[in-house]
Parts: structure tokens; C-alpha cells; sequence
């Protein structure tokens, strides 16, 4: 059906078709540039979330302090970092999830 319309047209109007090669071109050029684009975008995401992470590292999530890496609690204002990573137990070494304050294991209460 379309290469009948097609074939109509190039008989009909023969110029047309260089026309709309260039059309074509256009729209291949405009595909690859979008596609450019994309991965460009991409990677450009990709680069925002590796700073923001990098970012977030230390970061307190009371105050916004910034810490210094590996810090347990915040320099600013006390508040226990995430980040810093799972705590233990300061009497059987069970690991605690982040905020406990009596250790599930054996029951020993844990420093603030
Ligand atoms: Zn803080
Ligand atoms: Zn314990």
C-alpha cells in the first residue's frame, strides 16, 4: 500500500524525492542526536547520583553537617551518622540495628 502510494508519488512528482531523502537524512540525524543526547543525560545521572552519594557520606541527617568520613556521630550536633555503618553490641558484639538502645542478644544497654 505504501509503496504503491510511494511509487505514485515519484511518477506523479519525481523532485519530491530528493526532498524527502533529505527528510529522512534529517530525521536519521535527529534520531542519532537523540540518542547522543540520551546517553549524554545518562551519564550525566549516573555522574549526579555517584556525588550525591558521595555527598550524603558524613552528611548529618539532623543538622546537615558535613562530617569527616567514618565518623559514628555527627561533630555538630551528636546525632548518630547512618552511614557510619551497622553498630555492636559493647558487650556480645551482636551487630544493632541503627537507634537501639538495649541490645536484642544479650540485653546490654548501649552508649548514646
Ligand atoms: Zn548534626
Ligand atoms: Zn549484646
Amino acid at each position: 500500500m505504501l509503496l504503491e502510494i510511494g511509487r505514485q508519488a515519484y511518477e506523479q512528482n519525481p523532485s519530491a524525492w530528493p526532498q524527502d531523502a533529505k527528510l529522512k537524512l534529517i530525521q536519521q540525524n535527529i534520531a542519532a542526536a537523540q540518542a547522543t543526547l540520551n546517553e549524554a543525560k545518562q551519564a550525566q545521572e549516573q555522574a549526579d547520583a555517584a556525588k550525591a552519594a558521595e555527598d550524603a557520606k558524613g552528611k548529618c541527617p539532623n543538622c546537615g553537617n558535613k562530617n569527616a568520613e567514618g565518623v559514628k556521630f555527627c561533630q555538630e550536633c551528636g546525632t548518630p551518622l547512618a552511614a557510619a555503618g551497622p553498630k555492636h553490641c559493647t558487650s556480645c558484639g551482636a551487630e544493632l540495628a541503627p537507634g537501639t538502645r538495649f541490645c536484642g542478644e544479650c540485653g546490654a544497654k548501649q552508649g548514646e
